[in-house]
């Protein structure tokens, strides 16, 4: 069995360019994963727009998705409702599928080859069969049509319902795809050009990136976790959750499902395999993941007992009332924009949300724009969720700093190196990978991550390879030792 997703298995492409010089222009995309390359699509024939990556285009948690494109997401409507009301779960569905469509929009109108395919959407109960219950209230309720069924493969179920219009595709031949229009574009891409830092000065901002300073009047942040710490905001606000995927060959009427228990597994089909995923934690929680991963390998085997050719793992954001984050930081900052808190369906949420963004930046009224906005009123619930998330998240980061002079595994150990606490990897041939023990984002301790040999923070998410390069922010900086 390979560690890698299956996605980056069948897409190469040669970087464009980095930065090599101070440029200015009027808005800057900073991250181009689904959100940012959707956003630079919308933005494709305005003059003085610039899209810069930290590394490839797509080659973020896009490329690690299962690609699903469908509405029917778990339990979210039931979630949605109790944060907030039945009016606002309803207009998150309509959101929904004003997203699929704008997708397969633009599949046809870009002739688009993503291995696009429309299959039946289940939703079953492993055994939480109320909830099932009141998400086909609500789908009744807003007249979405669905039928009683049983789910097409053998995974434990007790009740299960399907909808026959959403699709699956391969998120970065999409991704790519959009990259190679968007390059014939007005848009100037710069990739592994990595930002630093933002600053406002009078009445445009100043990014600073490792490759030269970006001036522009304004920014939309599409990083996944922003980059930049926003008091108050993230990452109060914010939760991460790791999750799970493999893949197997495994030849069966193709469809999609998930279920709405509180252990979440999803399924779909890629060519003649099935992609099982899910096993979801917060990040703080279960920081041996090669564990966790083998749970989601012990389940597979159960049920389907096939060989497995490829597993991977990855995190998503999660907001604390189920709705994604886009759109104006705050009044003071009108022309700051983000995108952020997909809660695990960003195919759908990143299309969105290059549309909201986009409008914005131009001015335009958006329909969905008051439904996502940053500064939403805080529920109860909301409270509730963030104050045990950060608690959380604050006794994982004491936790970290206690594993010092410690074995992490056989390989592995942490120790003080002239005052500063370091992580040394012993691969392989014997030769010695030390780093920086410290996240430079907010001074979490890491933790070494068996599965992909990487060093990653259980705060928030930042992670390095074993060089001490930086994969994934927020942080900005590597942890290479000087
Ligand atoms: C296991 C799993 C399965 C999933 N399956 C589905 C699914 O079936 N359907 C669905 O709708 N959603 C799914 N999701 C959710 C979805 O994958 C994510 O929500 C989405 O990919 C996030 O996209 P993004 O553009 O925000 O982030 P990313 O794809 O991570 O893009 C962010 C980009 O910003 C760049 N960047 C970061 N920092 C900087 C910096 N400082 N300077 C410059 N560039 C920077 C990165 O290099 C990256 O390219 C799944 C998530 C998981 C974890």
């Amino acid at each position: 069995m390979e560690q890698k997703s299956v996605w980056l298995d069948e897409i190469k492409f040669k970087a464009k360019p980095s930065l090599k010089e101070d440029i200015n222009c009027d808005i800057l995309i900073i991250g181009g994963g689904i959100a940012g390359i959707s956003t630079a699509l919308e933005l494709k024939d305005e003059d003085g727009v610039v899209l810069i990556d930290k590394g490839k285009i797509g080659y973020g948690v896009t490329s690690h998705t299962t690609g699903k494109l469908t509405y029917l997401q778990g339990s979210i409507y039931d979630d949605i409702e109790k944060a907030h009301n039945f009016k606002t779960a309803s207009r998150y569905l309509e959101s929904q599928l004003y997203a699929i469509k704008m997708a397969l929009d633009n599949i046809k109108k870009y002739g688009i080859k993503c291995d696009l395919e429309k299959n039946n959407s289940y939703l079953f109960a492993a055994y939480d069969v109320d909830k099932l219950d009141k998400m086909k209230k609500f789908l009744k309720k807003t007249k979405i049509k669905y039928e009683e069924c049983d789910l097409p493969v053998n995974i434990p179920n007790i009740n299960a319902i399907k909808v026959n219009d959403t699709f699956v595709f391969h998120p970065l031949k999409y991704i790519t795809s959009l990259r190679e229009i968007i390059i014939k574009s007005k848009v100037q891409i710069y990739e592994n050009t990595r930002a630093t830092s933002i600053s406002f000065e009078k009445d445009y901002y100043k990014v600073t990136t490792l490759e030269g300073n970006i001036k522009a009047k304004k920014i939309i942040i599409c990083t996944h976790y922003p980059f930049f710490v926003i008091p108050g905001l993230m990452p109060l606000r914010l939760s991460l959750e790791k999750s799970y995927a493999l893949l197997s060959p495994y030849k069966n009427e193709k469809f999609n499902a998930i279920n709405v228990d509180d252990e979440v597994y999803s399924v779909r089909f890629y060519k003649d395999n099935i992609i099982v995923g899910g096993f979801s934690h917060p990040l703080y929680k279960n920081i041996n993941y090669k564990k966790e991963e083998d749970k989601l390998i012990y389940f597979y085997k159960k049920y389907f007992n096939k060989d497995i050719e490829m597993a991977w793992q990855t995190h998503d954001l999660t907001s604390h009332d189920y709705l994604p984050m886009i759109g104006r930081l705050n009044k003071n900052h009108p022309n700051l924009l983000i995108a952020t808190a997909f809660n695990k369906w960003g195919m759908t949420n990143g299309i969105l949300a290059g549309k909201i963004l986009a409008d914005l930046a131009l001015n335009k009224q958006n329909k969905y724009a008051d439904l996502f906005r940053l500064d939403r009123p805080i529920s109860f619930t909301k409270v509730t969720n963030f104050i045990t998330n950060n608690f959380m998240v604050g006794k994982t980061y004491i936790g970290t700093k206690l594993i010092k002079n410690k074995d992490f595994y056989k390989n592995v150990h942490i120790e003080m190196i002239d005052g500063k606490c370091s992580g040394i990897y012993n691969d392989e041939n014997g030769e010695k990978h030390i780093v920086s023990n410290t996240c430079p984002h907010l001074k979490c301790s890491l933790i070494f991550n068996k599965l992909d040999k990487t060093w990653d923070c259980p705060c928030h998410g930042s992670r390095f390879d074993i060089d001490g390069n930086l994969l994934e922010g927020p942080s900005v900086f590597d942890i290479k030792l000087k």
